[in-house]
């Protein structure tokens, strides 16, 4: 392609930066696409690979296959480590360069969040996120590993410890760990062990706010909070957690002895908001202007997890719709810069709800004034979740696996795969002085 031709460089290729590619499928420019994985991951079902339902190739796709079509893009592996906004350049290391400058006449930033431990970092070696297929694939592990140890124990004092589960955070993630988890081990899992009772597994969800699902109306979140307690789940509100190590948590002062802690509390943005030098609001997100571009850069724009917009006085929510929406619009602004049409009116967010699902067959839904749980609302969770699943032979997957799933009780991936980058200290291979047979302590 001719030299002269702008060079869009978009760096992410999650919700904000596919739909930004996609939206410049027509425009005369070369566009970059820099991303740190190969894949497009569709983050809110990472909880049902964690919980073994899906596998982790149902809920990713190759970034490169879905833009296969689209002759204009380039997809590179490569981690972004800065931004020069005086020479118009990222800075991208991969496999074997580092910091090698890319030039960009226009730049998009959707590089999405990373766990936010709110100033205790400490907390991540025992309490682990969920934000990539690598940490769910972990969460995997723990969980079912902690049934493998609990199953091989002879001394059932250590069952209560190896089957209590915590997880810290009762947002949408919270919620939805926590259902589907109960499922895990009151029905699949139910009839498989000889020593230990997977029923009889403790799993306790906490959060320092009053209520479950915070973004939802008060009826929706004491809905989801019912259905947890009768699925069994321990739901301890009003105080985040005092103190988490390899032995378990303390809330409220009290002592909690667990082996398995999930992390799925807070988010804190990438850290692109150090890159560009700018303003940003108190949680780190880039403070971008109505048309998504950072102030005194016309040519770099911010969606999704990492910018921060206020509409209507209040700040946009970091979930895939604002990303996708923000992507779109900023792909289709480029387009008319560089065809040398007018811009368009400002970005604005169309809310078309929120849902959340709490176990089998029940959902939560929010839509305007339109609230609705139970059955239903699952059914509709169920549609949405489809539709948005990257490409449609994993459509196809997905649904026959929750169709099978739903009927049988059993789940696709009950796996314990120790990826040599993702194995933890509770997972590795113990050295032969560490071994024991079972039975010897
Ligand atoms: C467990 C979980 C459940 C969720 N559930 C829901 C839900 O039910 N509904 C909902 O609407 N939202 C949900 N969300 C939020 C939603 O997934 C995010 O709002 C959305 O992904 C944001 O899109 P994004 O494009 O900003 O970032 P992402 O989708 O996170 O994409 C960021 C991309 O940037 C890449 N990247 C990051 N840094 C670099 C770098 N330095 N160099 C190169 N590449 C980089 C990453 O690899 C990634 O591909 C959930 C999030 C999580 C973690």
């Amino acid at each position: 392609m001719d030299d002269r031709v702008p060079r869009v460089v978009i760096v992410g290729g999650g919700f904000g930066g596919l739909a930004a590619a996609k939206a410049l499928r027509k425009a005369p420019a070369r566009v970059l696409l820099i991303d740190r994985t190969n894949h497009h991951l569709f983050q809110p079902l990472l909880y049902q690979v964690a919980t073994s339902v899906l596998a982790t190739g149902q809920i990713a796709s190759p970034i490169r296959g879905i833009l296969r079509k689209q002759q204009n893009v380039t997809v590179i592996l490569g981690e972004v480590t800065g931004v020069d906004v005086n020479h118009q350049s990222v800075f991208v290391s991969s496999a074997d360069r580092e910091g090698v400058p890319i030039p960009y006449d226009y730049l998009v930033l959707a590089t999405g969040a990373r766990h936010n431990y709110f100033g205790h970092d400490e907390y991540e070696k025992f309490a682990p996120g969920l934000k990539s297929l690598a940490d769910a694939v972990a969460a995997r592990n723990k969980i079912l590993q902690a049934f493998e140890q609990a199953e091989a124990e002879e001394d059932p004092s250590r069952h209560r410890d190896l089957l209590t589960f915590v997880l810290v955070g009762a947002g949408a993630t919270g919620v939805e760990m926590a259902g589907a988890l109960a499922g895990l081990v009151r029905s699949t899992l139910r009839s498989e062990y000889r020593r230990i009772d997977p029923s009889a597994t403790r799993i306790i969800l906490v959060d320092m706010g009053s209520r479950v699902l915070g973004l939802f109306g008060d009826d929706l979140s004491r809905a989801a909070k019912k259905r947890l307690e009768k699925l069994g789940v321990e739901v301890r509100l009003g105080h985040g957690v005092d103190r988490i190590d390899a032995e378990g948590v303390t809330v409220a002062g009290e002592r909690i002895a667990s082996k398995t802690v999930i992390w799925t509390a807070g988010v804190a943005p990438s850290p692109a908001g150090k890159w560009l030098k700018g303003e940003t609001d108190r949680a780190g997100r880039v403070r971008v202007q109505t048309d998504l571009t950072v102030a005194g850069h016309p040519e770099i724009f911010v969606v999704g997890d990492t910018a921060s917009l206020d509409q209507d006085g209040k700040p946009l929510p970091g979930v895939a719709q604002v990303a996708m929406q923000q992507g779109r619009y900023v792909g289709r602004l480029i387009h008319r810069r560089v065809t040398g049409q007018s811009a368009p009116g400002p970005f604005r967010y169309f809310d078309k709800g929120n849902m959340a699902v709490v176990g089998k067959g029940f959902a939560v839904l929010q839509s305007g004034k339109v609230h609705v749980s139970g059955f239903f609302a699952w059914l509709a969770w169920a549609a949405v979740h489809l539709e948005f699943v990257g490409q449609s032979s994993l459509r196809v997957s997905v649904f026959l696996q929750w169709v099978w799933t739903y009927l049988t009780g059993q789940r696709g991936s009950r796996l314990i795969v120790n990826h040599h980058a993702s194995a933890n200290d509770d997972a590795r291979t113990p050295s032969a002085a560490e071994r024991q047979p079972v039975g010897t302590r």
